[in-house]
């Protein structure tokens, strides 16, 4: 694959990271601002971008949180066990990722 087409981020250690294809790549995102988003990316509001899963490929071994969202589905919380960034969320529908804090 043209690696030009490919946007990569990885967590602040580098031992996990996600990659995907530009073209799966939104050009909107939303913040969310409930309390788990907020205990779980340390600030006040989460960045959540929604990407097909299907379309990010992840590196390295990510620990996984099950919390419940706000609509009382599961969210499956992938972040870094070493130095414990935030990375992806996977929505119970297992349509969509959303990505954290991995830049
Ligand atoms: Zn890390
Ligand atoms: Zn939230």
């Amino acid at each position: 694959m043209d690696s030009s087409n490919i946007i990569r981020g990885s967590c602040n250690c580098g031992n996990v990271a996600v990659s995907m294809t530009k073209n799966v790549f939104p050009s909107s995102c939303s913040l969310c601002h409930c309390l788990n988003c907020r205990a779980s990316s340390g600030s006040l509001f989460a960045v959540n971008i929604p990407v097909p899963k299907d379309a990010v490929k992840i590196e390295g071994t990510p620990k996984v949180y099950v919390d419940t969202g706000g609509s009382g589905k599961s969210v499956h919380r992938h972040f870094c066990g070493d130095c414990g960034s935030f990375g992806l969320d996977e929505e119970s529908c297992g349509k969509f990722c959303l990505i954290g804090q991995i830049t």
